[in-house]
């Protein structure tokens, strides 16, 4: 029995990898007759595959959206990660768009405004984070300031559409405010009758 010698190994000059020093003269002669070193990728393949493994991983492949031309083994990481053409999300919209066109596309789309709930202001989709920070009227609920004032407006949280609105627009927003009605039994319905067959056993 060689139980000791068979947790020591040896790396295979040919396929660099680790064999039990007990296997590693058989393995080595195997490795020589059968095996070889791809020259593109240092991967062990064997000697009869290698034509075949350069056309699958080394051949020259076209990226289809920017026609650039890489390897085939790459094509997937060319794709997701390097691609000029490939698809980004705008920070703005989430429209995804081709990376080349994204530059033209964030400066349209970062110049749109949107208007501040806390302030009312108008402000551009670029700068609301910066907005956000520095707004006059930012509403901060854990620090106690003194009752609006006139200078102050208060936003009211309309309850139908859960947007807020500073509180003289409100009355425009909602102008059936108070007077809300529901209007029901537009629809006639006539229940059907269940027809229940009992089956007898
Ligand atoms: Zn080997
Ligand atoms: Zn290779
Ligand atoms: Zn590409
Ligand atoms: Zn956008
Ligand atoms: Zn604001
Ligand atoms: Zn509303």
């Amino acid at each position: 029995m060689a139980d000791k010698e068979e947790d020591t190994t040896r790396v295979c000059d040919q396929c660099h990898k680790e064999v039990a020093v007990s296997n590693f003269a058989l393995h080595e002669s195997h490795c020589r007759r059968f095996l070889c070193l791809c020259p593109d990728c240092d991967e062990p393949v064997p000697r009869e595959l290698l034509e075949l493994h350069h056309q699958n991983q080394h051949a020259q492949v076209k990226c289809t959206k920017c026609n650039k031309k890489v390897e085939r083994c790459q094509l997937l990481d060319h794709e997701s990660d390097e691609c000029k053409e490939r698809l980004q999300c705008c920070e703005f919209c989430q429209l995804e768009l081709p990376l080349s066109a994204m530059v033209e596309h964030s400066v349209a789309c970062g110049s749109r405004t949107e208007r501040c709930s806390d302030c009312g202001r108008y402000v551009t989709l670029r700068d609301q984070p910066e907005h956000a920070q520095m707004c006059p009227d930012l509403h901060v609920p854990d620090n106690p300031s003194p009752p609006s004032s006139n200078s102050r407006r208060t936003a009211v949280v309309c309850r139908s559409c859960m947007r807020s609105f500073p509180l003289e627009e409100m009355a425009e927003h909602q102008p059936k405010a108070g007077g809300k009605r529901r209007e029901r039994g537009m629809l006639t319905r006539s229940a059907p009758v269940p027809t229940v067959t009992w089956l007898s056993p």
